[in-house]
């Protein structure tokens, strides 16, 4: 994270076909959002922390994608230059929680819930597409996806938050987890790792209560 903490998370929810059919959904017609707050980000290296709300404590391996240049409304070619660069997220997940709450904000909004790094990569985004991420827990490859599997793809993301909201320097989006998410235990390892970028490593610990 490079010290440095995003304003705001936004989070795509099912955004590869093959992750929103393991969860028994269809995927959206339009992205679906939802935001984490800024104080779930950890960095490389720090613990992921298992609540004792929840009994089953998920990861995502996703694409982060870092904003470098305000953008409100944006066009397809001002999201493209209005990108910093690529990053790993794990975007740690209650599953329990988000199955029994209407809105994700808990299941999705526990402190240490983002692991965001080891850096951020400036990518040319006609080579997004080229993108992949892996996911594995104590060395095991759990997930394996790839940017052109996406629904909507990044720029497509970008500009249709910007929409929404104004995305400012330092923003993070993470762009929705391929198949194989599974839970989290006390004394496992997590590691995201997009080929060309990094890979994000935490530890997960169990609340202390
Ligand atoms: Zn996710």
């Amino acid at each position: 994270m490079n010290g440095t903490r995003p304003g705001k998370i936004i989070g795509v929810g099912r955004n590869y076909r093959d992750h929103a059919a393991e969860l028994g959904n269809s995927v959206p017609a339009q992205p679906l959002l939802f935001l984490k707050p800024a104080t779930t980000v950890i960095a490389d290296g720090a613990a992921i922390v298992l609540p004792g709300e929840s009994a089953q404590v998920d990861f995502e391996g996703e694409i982060g994608v870092v904003i470098g240049a305000r953008l409100r409304r944006a066009t397809e070619a001002q999201a493209r230059a209005g990108i910093a660069g690529i990053t790993c997220v794990n975007d740690v997940t209650a599953r329990d929680l988000q199955r029994t709450d209407e809105q994700w904000t808990r299941a999705k909004g526990f402190d240490t819930f983002c692991p965001v790094g080891p850096r951020t990569v400036a990518i040319a985004p006609e080579r997004f597409g080229e993108l992949e991420v892996l996911c594995r827990v104590n060395g095991v490859v759990r997930q394996h996806g790839h940017a052109r599997d996406m629904v909507f793809p990044i720029i497509a993301l970008v500009t249709y938050i910007s929409q929404v909201m104004t995305l400012e320097p330092g923003d993070l989006i993470a762009t929705g987890t391929p198949a194989g998410i599974g839970p989290l235990h006390a004394g496992d390892v997590a590691e995201v790792e997009i080929p060309g970028v990094g890979v994000l490593r935490n530890p997960v610990t169990a609340e202390a209560r």
